[in-house]
């Protein structure tokens, strides 16, 4: 019989002297609970009443036009240390299909069965895929993303529509560089068929496109539309990775829907955030409290927290102040002075203000 030996403390380092333990063995095998899992550590305070959730709805993987196998995905999302990964196949472009021979709902399932152990919700989803003016749209809480593989892209949308789903139209600035909203987006939008936007995809956002939300009520969303491997795609450790934070009232495939039906999201992407004005004054009481410590007259003196990982830049008068991640600053106000937080968007033009009475 083979030795073999089981070390319990690999990470734990080495001497000289431990190594002569490994005479006569034939295999030594390093504990899976050993290897201990670094995320990209996004903490982000729950807000009144709500859990706050990081999620990504738009994953491809090689069973559409992407390159890893959906569990990887799925793993890739807890090492973000996401709450909700979507997986996200074309339904019309499946490259792969010359030796992945599956349904529509394979990937999906496939992702599933790691859900448990990376601790991170797996969601159904599909990607109608067109030209423009329809271009793509992602729907969400599938049961059955066959149903959607039909002509006419209409009727790909009454069919998830049955199945309750959630409709984003995606990347409305790709592949032409231009956000136009159409007149076939139009009739969506009215007729309740289009329930988001996707204004981050990957590298590029569609500033135009903030006001689409602002103007239908349309849940603001932004993914990482992922094909390849996550840290080969995003290279740098400034947690560029796009993704849909999410106001829920329960950590659950039915609580994200509700939320996002309920238009309960902030978009973040690098240090922006982008979102409604109420969702963004919620996220941003929730990461800064504020305390006055002394007031004088007119003047006081104001004292933020941050209780996130989030990064904030206020603009006082023409001063840029900057409260990195769970930084604190301490800084003289008038009562009558109004705070803009720069690195916020509601629309391409208006940024989240609060009177500094309304924090008193
Ligand atoms: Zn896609």
């Amino acid at each position: 019989m083979k030795n073999v030996y089981l070390i319990a403390a690999f990470l734990l380092g080495y001497t000289t002297s431990a190594f002569a333990q490994y005479k006569g063995l034939d295999v030594v095998k390093v504990a899976d609970s050993q290897q201990l899992y670094e995320n990209e550590n996004i903490h982000i305070p729950n807000i009144d009443g709500y859990k706050t959730l990081k999620c990504d709805f738009h994953t491809h993987s090689i069973f559409s036009d992407g390159t890893i196998m959906p569990e990887e995905r799925v793993w890739e999302g807890n090492r973000r240390g996401l709450d909700a990964i979507a997986i996200t196949e074309h339904i019309e472009y499946r490259p792969h299909s010359s030796f992945i021979k599956a349904d529509h709902n394979e990937s999906y399932k496939i992702a599933k069965g790691v859900e448990k152990n990376a601790n991170i919700i797996v969601i159904l989803g599909a990607e109608i895929t067109r030209d423009k003016p329809l271009g793509h749209l992602n729907a969400l809480f599938l049961k059955d993303a066959n149903a959607l593989n039909v002509e006419d892209p209409l009727i790909a949308i009454d069919n998830a529509l049955e199945q309750g789903a959630f409709i984003m139209w995606n990347h409305p600035g790709w592949p032409n560089d231009t956000s136009t909203i159409y007149k076939v987006h139009q009739e969506l939008i009215k007729q309740k068929k289009i329930h988001g936007v996707e204004l981050v995809n990957g590298f590029e956002f569609y500033p135009i496109a903030f006001k689409f939300c602002k103007d239908h009520n349309l849940t603001y969303m932004g993914n990482t539309d992922i094909h390849g491997v996550y840290n080969q795609t995003y290279r740098t450790d400034k947690q560029y990775g796009p993704m849909t934070i999410v106001f829920a009232r329960e950590r659950s495939v039915e609580g994200i829907k509700e939320a996002l039906f309920a238009q309960r999201s902030v978009v973040k992407f690098g240090d922006m955030l982008i979102g409604s004005e109420s969702n963004l004054r919620a996220l941003v009481k929730a990461c800064l409290p504020y305390k006055i410590k002394s007031i004088k007259g007119n003047e006081a003196i104001m004292e933020i927290n941050n209780k996130s990982t989030l990064s904030f830049y206020l603009q006082l008068d023409s001063k840029i102040i900057s409260i990195l991640e769970y930084g604190y600053i301490e800084f003289k106000v008038r009562l009558d002075d109004k705070i803009k937080f720069t690195n916020t968007f509601i629309t391409d033009n208006s940024q989240l203000e609060i009177n500094i009475t309304e924090l008193k």
